[in-house]
């Protein structure tokens, strides 16, 4: 299945945790005032890749704990994202995904698509809600701002409430990755 990508790295401790594969979509179209990727907002731009390429390059790098999903916004793009998230499930690996829609949001919208249930079904950390630059905060674990929230999905759908991930181990590492999203 093709999916658009705005970029890859390989190799990262600042976009959830552990050391992480990230693939940043491309496409996002909410456009929240101080967003760091503008550049990924555009459907049209970044490459098309095919997901078999990507798992191939997933597969072939050494001491990942899992893969970030991030943009862009993949819930954008669910059906290839989702296509990815199981297949990666599938080897061992844990999925966080970036998302500018808030966890309530993706439960409503995956009420009518598929393809965003099963990205949120196969997501295990949810990163949810839009950037907001009055609520910047260097300091939040995984997060541009303060209003997000780190969503840990399958306790959360079971209990029909948001469940947050009580703060992981986190480096001490400044978000600042010119691809890091939210
Ligand atoms: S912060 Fe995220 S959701 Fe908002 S415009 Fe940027 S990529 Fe899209």
């Amino acid at each position: 299945m093709k999916i658009r990508v705005a970029g890859i790295e390989r190799e990262s401790v600042v976009d959830g945790p552990g050391l992480r594969f990230v693939l940043f979509v491309q496409g996002c179209s909410r456009r929240c005032p101080g967003c760091h990727n503008p550049d990924t907002w555009d459907f049209d731009s970044g490459q098309e890749m095919d997901t078999d390429e990507i798992l191939e390059q997933i597969k072939i790098t050494r001491l990942i704990k899992g893969v970030t999903l991030s943009g862009g916004e993949p819930f954008e793009q669910a059906a290839a994202c989702a296509l990815l998230a199981e297949r990666i499930k599938g080897m061992g690996l844990d999925i966080v995904t970036y998302a500018g829609y808030t966890f309530e949001e993706l439960k409503s919208k995956a009420l009518d698509d598929v393809n965003v249930k099963r990205l949120l079904e196969a997501t295990d950390i949810l990163v949810d809600g839009s950037f907001i630059a009055g609520e910047r905060d260097w300091d939040a674990t995984f997060r541009g701002s303060r209003n997000q929230r780190l969503v840990l999905v399958r306790q959360s759908l079971a209990e029909g409430e948001v469940v947050r991930a009580a703060a992981p181990y986190c480096p001490g590492k400044k978000p600042d990755s010119p691809k890091r999203k939210n």
